[in-house]
């Protein structure tokens, strides 16, 4: 019988790769306003090759990239960047949301008895101010992050703190996440059932790992859990 779900956090919960296109754009713009030369769509453009490069958790996207730009007069630097990083943050209040039935399905599983748990390789700050920011903060039992191990899934180190803090057997838990190596492979590995998250997946599908489960939607997720 399952008595917990486990989620990852970015493209499962959150629209996080939205947000990104969409805070690359207003970046853009920005910088643009404030002296930058180049079209946004194309700066936005390069800026997400500073992501391919560096991870898109990377934090000094914008300097890097201004770097890389040759911009080399600091005062006109830093007005460009914090223009960029203020447009950055304001995106990230306005776009940054939950899948759509998200906050009620996650209500309900608890009153259902069920563990509501988090696994992500965000670092911890960065994960608490996307609940903070999507409001899912008050919604889980367990959470946890980069930070706890140092490892990404689908190392077995996160997904080991996981059965540890639920104090549950793997057979247990349903791990619910868009990616097919870190998430899926990953629980699978551990004996976990699982779910592919495929409306908020951006991962090539040939070869993946296959989950137990495909949700187009989120809200399918209730009929699952009910069934098995
Ligand atoms: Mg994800």
């Amino acid at each position: 019988m399952i008595r917990a779900v486990a989620f990852d956090l970015d493209n499962t919960l959150i629209n996080f790769m939205g947000f990104k296109r969409k805070s690359a754009l207003a970046a853009a713009r920005a910088m643009a306003r404030n002296g930058l030369k180049g079209a946004p769509g194309k700066v936005a453009k390069e800026i997400f090759e500073v992501y391919d490069e560096y991870g898109i958790e990377y934090e000094k996207t914008f300097s890097t990239y201004l770097w890389k730009k040759g911009i080399r007069d600091f005062n006109e630097f830093e007005k460009i960047q914090q223009a960029a990083i203020v447009a950055y943050l304001d995106s990230q209040f306005h776009v940054l949301k939950p899948y759509r039935g998200v906050v009620p399905l996650l209500k309900r599983l608890r009153k259902r008895g069920l563990k509501i748990c988090l696994v992500t390789d965000a670092t911890r700050k960065n994960a608490w101010r996307r609940l903070a920011v999507s409001g899912l903060q008050g919604l889980f039992d367990v959470v946890v992050t980069h930070d706890d191990t140092g490892e990404f899934k689908p190392h077995p180190s996160p997904f080991r703190i996981l059965l540890r803090k639920t104090r549950l057997k793997p057979e247990q838990i349903i791990f619910v996440g868009d990616n097919p190596h870190r998430d899926i492979l990953g629980a699978k590995k551990m004996g976990m059932r699982t779910a592919l998250a495929d409306y908020g997946c951006e991962w090539p599908k040939k070869g993946a790992t296959k989950a137990d489960f495909v949700l187009r939607r989120f809200g399918e997720l209730e009929k699952i859990i009910s069934g098995i």
